[in-house]
Formats: structure tokens, sequence, C-alpha cells
């Protein structure tokens, strides 16, 4: 059977899914037919507990997205853990930043949710949503361009031609090599160890990051369904043999290794259910359009943990999208309008690329055990840390505060 969609968006990852929402419930939202495809099962509530492995730190602009789109319900609301403030030190060096949501006047700089409980909340608002067809698990097993313009997919029992594919399918995105996306690579040759500490000092909503020459480790605070706020999501880069030697430690000697690391900071840790290991690797696409095809968050770009802002650029590009495809509607042209995916593009660029760059300073800035190097480093993060205009700056633009 064939059927016709507007708008084909493959990938129900949390920016896949936040792009259906944004498009089915703004301004053309009521007169366009939108298919949202993804290939794994529904995330089982189960999964879904608070304490899991990947934690994302949401902005406040993600959330308010979230918000608008109807993907922050009460109950991601409640398992949601605030963060106030943020604290940076080079462990090489006596350099130290902190940040406060206070000195830019807000009531936090974000939040961290567990990735399932994210997903789960935007699983619930696509299938609530009457104009987004969610097939789920789908396996797609043939796509292609149409001589007229846009792409059929072939579906395991039907084939669905829509003018605008949206390619929200992750950092591989299959779609992006299949339809010849050129992509610039970096590979920093580490691994991200990930895991959750149950912590034997409460967090204080601060988020925590240490620096050293073989890579960041970030504390991200976490609480339980109870409120307990001795939790913690970690993320810790290393080189892949490092990563794998600290993977394959029994529980206690990891956790001695992390306190090490954290300076001792909230006390005695315990690692609270398994651990995992994450490729890491930044890419960006040069082109994240082309005519009827649009590559949206991972697939467009990835960028490294240590930011904290992969999901909070796929979801900008999410919301930049949508607008686009609506106002084009509104203007009476075609939902793959060139000039509305040419501006898509034109928009997003220039924040991604920035902050990709941004990574890679980091750890070229932090790689260096050198003395001169680390002393540059103190005296440059000692001098950022009492610069208030440019820290108030930077704390704006990471908290996605106008
Ligand atoms: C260790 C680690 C820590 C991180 N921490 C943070 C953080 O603190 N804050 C932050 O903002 N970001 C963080 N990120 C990044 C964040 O996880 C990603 O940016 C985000 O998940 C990207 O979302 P996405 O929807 O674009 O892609 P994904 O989450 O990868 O989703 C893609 C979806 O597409 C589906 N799919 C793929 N191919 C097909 C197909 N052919 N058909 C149908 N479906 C398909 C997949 O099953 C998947 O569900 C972290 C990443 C890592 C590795």
């Amino acid at each position: 059977m064939t059927r016709d969609a507007d708008v084909l968006i493959v990938g129900a990852g949390p920016v896949g899914a936040a792009f259906a929402l944004a498009l089915a419930r703004g301004p053309a939202g009521a007169e366009l037919a939108i298919t949202l495809v993804e290939s794994q099962p529904p995330a089982a509530l189960a999964d879904t507990a608070m304490l899991d492995r990947r934690a994302l730190a949401l902005n406040e602009r993600s959330r308010c997205l979230l918000d608008r789109i109807g993907a922050w319900p009460e109950a991601l609301a409640r398992r949601a853990c605030p963060y106030r403030s943020m604290a940076v030190w080079d462990r090489a060096s006596t350099g130290h930043v902190s940040f406060d949501c206070a000195e830019i006047h807000q009531p936090r700089l974000g939040h961290i949710v567990a990735q399932p409980a994210l997903i789960a909340a935007l699983g619930e608002a696509v299938r609530a949503q009457p104009n987004i067809r969610f097939l789920c698990p789908q396996t797609m097993t043939r796509i292609e361009r149409l001589p007229g313009g846009g792409c059929a997919a072939e579906l395991n029992d039907e084939r669905i031609c829509a003018p605008l594919l949206v390619a929200a399918d992750g950092p591989r995105s299959p779609l992006r090599e299949h339809f010849g996306f050129t992509a610039q690579h970096w590979d920093p040759g580490q691994l991200a160890l990930v895991a959750v500490l149950r912590t034997e000092r409460a967090h204080g909503h601060c988020a925590r990051q240490w620096f050293a020459p073989a890579g960041p480790l970030a504390f991200l605070p976490l609480h339980d369904e109870d409120g307990d706020t001795r939790c913690v999501a970690i993320v810790w880069s290393q080189e892949q043999a490092v990563a794998e030697r600290l993977h394959a430690l029994s529980d206690d000697a990891l956790c001695r290794e992390l306190e090490i690391a954290s300076e001792h900071a909230l006390g005695a840790l315990a690692l609270h259910g398994a651990r995992a290991l994450v490729p890491l690797g930044q890419h960006h696409a040069d082109n994240y359009v082309m005519p009827g095809i649009a590559l949206l968050g991972d697939a467009a770009h990835a960028i490294h943990p240590l930011a904290g802002q992969g999901v909070n650029l796929g979801l900008a590009d999410a919301e930049v999208l949508a607008e686009e495809v609506a106002r084009a509607r509104q203007r009476g042209l075609g939902v793959a309008d060139a000039g509305a995916l040419a501006r898509y593009q034109r928009r997003r660029r220039p924040e991604n690329l920035a902050m990709l760059a941004a990574m890679r300073g980091f750890k070229t800035l932090f790689g260096r055990e050198d003395l001169p190097s680390a002393l540059v480093r103190a005296a440059g993060m000692q001098w950022f840390d009492r610069v208030d205009p440019l820290k108030r700056l930077v704390m704006r633009a990471a908290a996605g505060a106008a």
C-alpha cells in the first residue's frame, strides 16, 4: 500500500520527536500529515527510572520548548533535577571557575534529566497528537528520491511518499550516508565511562567538572524518587586504553579512582547500577539540507559530551526547522521550499559550529600538562572568574537564556 505524508521524519530520539511535535502543534500543523518512524521499540516504562546512566543537561531554552510542545509533563518535571550552580576545576593547576544562577538573575541554570525519561515523555506526547502517525517500532527497508522531488520510503508493509524527509537518525545517521551528505569528523580517540553514583554528601544542585590532561570528569546532579540529592550521573572521558582499564575495575576500585579524580568533593562514592563505555567523537555535516531532505540533531552534528549541549543544539534545530516549514506553508509554499530549508541551515550552522569549535579548543587547552601551560590556564581561569560581564555572557549562552 502507498500512503502520502507531507513530512516523513526518521528517528524518534529526543530531536526527531520534538521536531514532530513542534511542527504538529505549530501554526501550520493542523493541515499537515506527519509520519514519524522509529526502529527501536518504545522504552518500557520500567526503563525510565530516574537513575538511568545517560543523563542530559537541558538548558532553559530546551525546557521551554518541551513545555510548549506538551513534553514537559508534571511527572518529568518532578524527576528532573534543577542545577543552580556549576564549578569547574583544572586538576593540573589552581585554576577554578564557578557559576551561580543568581549572577544572571535566573532561578536555575538548567535541569538534569535521565534520557529514557525524556524519551518516554516525548513518546507519550507524540502518541496523543492526532496529526502525527507514529510508526514504532518499524524498519525501513529502502528509501529513494523521487524524480519529481521528495522521497519514497519502503517500510515492512507499506510505502510512504513525502515531499520532505527529515533525518533525525542519530550520530551514525544511515540516511546522511545514503544520500551522500559529506561531513567533517573529529575523533579525539577517547571513550566516555558513564555511570550513576550514590554520594556521601548531597550535591547541593551543583554540576561539577574536573579537567585533567587525560580528559574531563563531570558530576551531574540527580535526585531519586524520594528527592534524595545524594546521587550524580558521571561522564568520564579518557583515552581508550585508560577508559577500558577503568571499566574493567571492580566497583570498589573504580569508586576509589573516582574519589581521587573528584578530589573527594562529595565524599565516599558507591556505584548505582551498571556502568557503560560510550565512544566519543564529533562531526559536522557540510550541509544540513539538500532538495527535499533536512538533517537534524546528531545526524547533522555531534558534539563532545563535556559541553552537555548535544541535545540542546538538536532541540534548537528542531524548533527552527519547524518554524521555517510553518512559515513556508503560511506563505502558500511547499513544506520542502528550498528557501525555507536554506534559512534553517543559515540560522543553525553558526551556533552549532561555534560550540563544536569550542569543544576542540577545550580539549587542546586542557590536554597539556607542562608547567607553563598549567600556569597560563590557572591565570586565565582566575581572570575569567573575576570578569563579571564576560562570565555572565557565557552563563547566559550556556543556560540558553536570551
Ligand atoms: C556519554 C554522553 C553523554 C551525553 N550527555 C549529554 C548532556 O549532558 N546534554 C546534552 O545535551 N547532550 C548530551 N549528549 C548528547 C545527546 O545524547 C545527543 O545529542 C542526543 O541524544 C541526540 O539526539 P538525536 O535525537 O539527534 O539522536 P539520537 O538520540 O541518537 O536518536 C536517533 C534515533 O533514530 C533512530 N533511528 C536510527 N536509524 C533509524 C532508522 N533507519 N529508522 C528508524 N529509526 C532510526 C534511533 O533508534 C534513535 O532512536 C551526550 C552524549 C553522550 C554519548
